[in-house]
């Protein structure tokens, strides 16, 4: 038998979903939604649609922008023959907090993986090629997860790229700040090392 009136487990239903919310938090979301006070609500509901209208792809980086081209594209202070392939926008977000990063970027919005059978074409590959081939671009640096699906997808580019006579790079993948040796999987300690340079 259902427990709850029919609005509430549509909103119930509705809520779980979407990722991360399991059937309990949507429970706890769907009833503090209900006592939400009408503005409060309309606010919430305003912010979702205007987010999802007013956000575009930039016709360059491919990152998520309400203005096209993007922030970063279009600012005089990056460096347009650097590019740093990254697999979605937060992996954007992550690089820009860092502060360290002046180049651009390019979002491929997923990763080659035959087991989903999501292939080459299905990600912004196409798009990045044209960029290198406008003629700017000096290095690539493949920052897509360390996982095998992020890997295929940085062999598979280097492999485009590099008769294009672009450097290519990877970033090296190791050992967590605070992290302990002694805990690091073998995928990572192997990362780890064979990403070491020179003190
Ligand atoms: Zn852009």
């Amino acid at each position: 038998m259902n427990y709850y009136i029919e609005p509430i487990a549509r909103l119930i239903n509705e809520l779980s979903r979407l990722p991360g919310i399991g059937g309990k938090t949507a429970q706890r979301l769907a009833f503090h939604i209900i006592d939400m006070p009408r503005d409060r609500l309309a606010d919430l509901t305003r912010a979702m649609i205007q987010a999802r209208e007013e956000i575009k792809y930039c016709s360059v980086c491919c990152n998520l922008t309400d203005q096209d081209p993007c922030a970063i594209c279009s600012s005089h202070s990056r460096d347009r023959s650097l590019i740093c392939v990254v697999k979605d926008s937060r992996d954007v977000i992550a690089m820009e907090k860092m502060r360290d990063y002046k180049g651009v970027y390019h979002v491929l919005h997923g990763s080659i993986s035959p087991m989903e059978g999501i292939g080459p074409d299905d990600i912004r590959i196409k798009e990045m090629l044209h960029r290198v081939n406008e003629g700017e671009v000096k290095e690539v640096i493949m920052a897509t997860n360390p996982d095998v699906e992020g890997e295929a997808t940085a062999v598979y580019i280097s492999r485009l790229l590099k008769p294009m006579g672009i450097k290519v790079t990877r970033i090296a993948h190791g050992i967590p700040v605070g992290g302990d040796l002694e805990y690091a999987d073998e995928v990572t300690l192997s990362k780890a090392l064979e990403g070491r340079r020179e003190m």
